[in-house]
């Protein structure tokens, strides 16, 4: 199966590509994007066979069912990534918290956030597909806090990739921070920027569009590339994991074959909640994919008034700041599905254009087939910090803002993004707890929690710092140049 442009002109012919391709070169015609334009269907029987696999087995038998042009031996060396996760058996234990209310924790991986999940399979891939091709490629990468360390840990020593992080120096958690500048790894560089992740984003943004930058790459045999969640790349694997829990539900016999579920997702570049509307389209049973935002809610307009509005609007920032977005990239890959690529590519130019788009009343009602949306303030997610404190279970301030859609009549599954331990102020301040500095933090929080810091964060407040560097904005090219070039 190959992916097509998201975005095209009346009367332009398509353009297909294989996955591999996509991967290398993630955008596509009119700065649009790749996705599938149709999906292999999983039958009840197909389901009930695959209720019995491990998650490996299960990840490898949905990967060959969309045909791609990568070898399986590649997808199998990829997916053997989730042996680095708590339990390489199965990397993604389904918690039931309540009769009818399962939460999916995606964050038992090597960094502690659900970008793990995707990114650990993917640098696997993209590695082994730049030795193939003998090619060398530097990876880019600007985060709000978990993409940066998942991107490094990913591609730490792989053959053929150089990787360098921009993050904010004063604009994310501590512990995420440590995790970025204490990562080992001779082709990794990290680097903070004097600003906040806009400046970081804009950077990067500007140096994959700069000519000058890409000779000076080129002189040194790099090809450049971003690994960003429009990757497709990365949303094969963010389906798996939906339609995993999904057939578990199935197999403890929790739902009935006719029966429908709901998934809430904390959603940013609605990479996770396309997931899971791709893995509906294969066949799994889900009535509402129900998208959670933060304050930052142009998603909770969106989907209740098909209005995508940037107009006037600020990013605020709140105790969740992966969710701390207003232009969120994947939504396109939901316009290209439900209305094909001629209407996405005159949506996304009223949005370059005019900062706005609104969808007609047809076009809405299709989207509310399949989703709801709502947002949660943070302090309504403090709130369900200390609820579910109190029953001992720890939500992270972006799993937390889930709570505020969690009731239904349907079966329903919470998406859990991260650990707690990446957000000890904020965790702190939920429960009402203070502490001398963040390791004291962490300390109290697994107390009241009984559970143990991991020893991968413990052990970053002794690690040994390895990219001290933090620089203004303008001074980023020079400094890639220079590590580049030793
Ligand atoms: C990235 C991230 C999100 C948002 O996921 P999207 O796929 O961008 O919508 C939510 N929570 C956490 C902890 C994240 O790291």
């Amino acid at each position: 199966m190959k992916l097509t442009q998201t975005r095209a002109n009346k009367g332009e012919k398509l353009q297909k590509v294989k996955l591999s391709e996509a991967l290398l070169s993630p955008s596509s015609a009119h700065g649009g994007l790749y996705a599938p334009s149709k999906f292999p269907l999983i039958t009840d029987a197909l389901w009930a066979e695959l209720g019995e696999l491990k998650y490996s087995k299960f990840a490898l038998k949905i990967i060959k069912m969309f045909k791609f042009d990568i070898k399986k031996s590649v997808f199998k060396k990829a997916i053997k990534r989730y042996k680095n996760f708590d339990d390489g058996k199965n990397p993604v234990p389904l918690k039931q918290i309540k009769k009818r209310l399962f939460v999916n924790e995606l964050y038992h991986g090597p960094t502690r956030a659900f970008k793990d999940m995707a990114l650990q399979p993917f640098g696997e891939i993209l590695s082994s597909l730049a030795q193939k091709s003998r090619q060398n490629y530097l990876i880019m990468c600007a985060t709000s806090g978990d993409t940066g360390p998942a991107t490094l840990k990913t591609f730490a020593n792989a053959k053929n990739i150089k990787v360098v992080c921009l993050y904010p120096a004063n604009g994310t958690s501590e512990v995420q921070r440590l995790q970025m500048v204490c990562m080992q790894g001779s082709n990794l560089k990290t680097i903070g920027i004097k600003g906040d992740f806009d400046d970081a984003q804009s950077t990067l943004k500007s140096l994959l569009a700069d000519d000058d930058f890409k000779a000076t790459l080129k002189k040194q045999n790099l090809n450049l590339s971003a690994a960003n969640s429009v990757n497709f790349g990365r949303i094969l694997f963010q389906i798996i994991y939906h339609a995993y829990a999904y057939a578990r539900l199935l197999k403890q016999n929790v739902i009935k074959n006719d029966e429908y579920i709901d998934i809430v997702v904390p959603s940013g570049n609605f990479g996770n909640a396309l997931g899971a509307y791709y893995a509906k389209k294969m066949g799994a049973k889900i009535d509402k994919i129900k998208i959670v935002s933060n304050a930052n809610n142009i998603l909770t307009e969106f989907f209740n008034t098909g209005i995508y509005d940037l107009r006037g609007k600020k990013l605020i920032q709140t105790i969740s700041p992966a969710m701390d977005i207003l232009i969120s990239s994947n939504i396109e890959r939901l316009l290209f599905d439900k209305f094909g690529a001629i209407r996405t590519k005159e949506l996304m130019d009223d949005l370059k254009t005019n900062k706005f788009y609104k969808l007609s009343n047809d076009e809405l009602e299709q989207i509310k087939k399949d989703f709801e949306a709502d947002f949660a303030s943070d302090k309504k997610c403090e709130k369900y910090i200390k609820k579910y404190a109190k029953k001992g279970y720890a939500i992270d301030p972006h799993t937390a803002t889930c709570f505020k859609m969690a009731k239904s009549k349907n079966t329903t599954i919470i998406t859990s993004t991260a650990h707690w331990v990446k957000f000890a102020p904020s965790m702190l301040k939920a429960n009402k707890l203070s502490a001398i500095d963040e390791k004291d933090g962490l300390n109290k929080l697994a107390n009241l929690y009984k559970e143990k810091v991991p020893h991968t964060i413990n052990s970053l407040f002794n690690a040994k710092i390895l990219h001290p560097d933090v620089v203004e904005k303008n001074q980023i090219k020079s400094s890639i140049s220079e590590w580049i070039k030793r």
